[in-house]
């Protein structure tokens, strides 16, 4: 077997935590592990380290210290995004429409339907085009002043496709809607600007960048109608109860710093071989097709459709021959369903079926794509000779 294998290539999914980070976040298990809340040096030390990480984060995304708040993830951001001004805009003003798109990720759908099926807002779905972007007319369309929320994935996890965020934003701040983005994917790899993307609710989540799991940030723009969801002390400016998780707060701070500073050249690197990756594939593989927008796409984000494969088979066959990757969306080994976002770009569930989504790291070389092209197409041909 070949000494490069196994191959990671499934980036969108997770990354590994980088040792830089892992160095940072040491000091704060054992040693500074004070309660920040404390009055004694042990918490102030503590009280520190979240001021830094804070004004760390603030600065890497052009926003203010004051507009981060601390959460376990991706997830409760965007859940504290939704439902936060959900009710807050309802009490205020009677807005009780939430406005999202048809590939949004699970933990903002699920978190809009409950919202609509429990809760009493209604839901309006946007359209997206075949490379699964918004138009911002569509929503202009749409919205009103009963429109509480609009909120549009920034770069999508399946497809990679990278919204017209800032005009949909221009759209909303104009008639003073506000507006979530799940930036969750985007933070990882685009230059984002809290202060000029018009977004007033942003979504980020540590370990799709190189920190730990299980920590991540809402940025809330000062003025956003936003209820606390999370009862408790007064931590987060009584925006998140809870004690900070210190280690991994400093941990993701420390991961922000790294992206805002390498990459740029990451991305330049990364687009060279995603772009290498995908002609090979579409070279090799008849009857296969890109999924999402071909240019504007995140730099490390290559995902297909190939007609007639079993997306669950392959993804064995290829974990077997040492390449991890995935479909793109969570679903069942054994029940296959078409993914909701590929349907979503009008793909036929004979294409939606065969997703493969390939996304590339940081350290990912040429030598392990060209490995990887080597081994697919083979694979492929099985596949569909199988029937499966
Ligand atoms: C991973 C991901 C999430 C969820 O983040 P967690 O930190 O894993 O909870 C949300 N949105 C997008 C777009 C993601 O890729």
């Amino acid at each position: 077997m070949n000494p490069q294998i196994p191959i990671y290539l499934d980036y969108a999914a997770t990354t590994p935590v980088d040792e830089r980070v892992l160095a940072v976040m040491q000091a704060y298990w054992n040693d500074a592990f004070g309660n920040p809340s404390s009055i004694h040096q042990n918490g102030q030390r503590a009280e520190a380290a979240l001021d830094q990480s804070r004004r760390d984060i603030a600065a890497c995304l052009h926003a203010l210290p004051e507009e981060v708040i601390f959460t376990s993830g991706g997830t409760e951001s965007d859940n504290l995004a939704l439902r936060g001004t959900a009710f807050a805009r309802r009490a205020a003003t009677g807005a009780d429409t939430l406005v999202i798109s048809p590939v949004e990720h699970p933990a903002v759908s699920q978190t809009a339907r409950q919202l609509a099926g429990h809760f009493g807002f209604r839901l309006v779905i946007l359209p997206v085009d075949s490379c699964g972007l918004v138009n911002p007319q569509d929503v202009a369309r749409v919205v009103d002043e009963k429109t509480a929320l609009v909120s549009i994935i920034y770069a999508n996890n399946e497809i990679g496709s990278i919204n017209p965020i800032r005009e949909i934003g221009a759209i909303c701040r104009e008639r003073g809607i506000p507006f979530h983005s799940d930036a969750v994917q985007a933070a990882a790899h685009l230059p984002l600007d809290f202060s000029n993307d018009l977004v007033d609710l942003l979504s980020l989540g540590a370990h799709k960048f190189y920190g730990p799991k299980g920590v991540g940030a809402l940025l809330a723009r000062t003025g956003t109608p936003l209820w606390n969801m999370q009862t408790g002390g007064g931590q987060e400016a009584g925006r998140r109860a809870g004690t900070e998780n210190i280690p991994y707060i400093t941990g993701m701070a420390s991961a922000l710093k790294i992206v805002c500073n390498e990459g740029p050249q990451r991305g330049q690197q990364l687009t060279a071989l995603r772009d290498h990756l995908i002609a090979g594939v579409l070279n090799s593989i008849p009857c296969s097709r890109l999924t999402g927008h071909p240019s504007a796409r995140l730099p490390n984000h290559a995902s297909f459709a190939l007609q007639g494969v079993n997306g669950n088979v392959l993804l064995m066959a290829l974990d077997q021959h040492g390449f991890a990757c995935s479909s793109g969306s969570a679903c069942k080994v054994g029940s296959p369903r078409p993914s909701e976002v590929l349907l979503a770009l009008g793909l036929e569930p004979e294409w939606a079926l065969g997703s493969l989504r390939v996304t590339l790291g940081k350290n990912t070389t040429r030598q392990e794509i060209d490995l990887f092209l080597g081994v697919l197409p083979d694979l492929v041909a099985r596949i569909r000779a199988m029937g499966a």
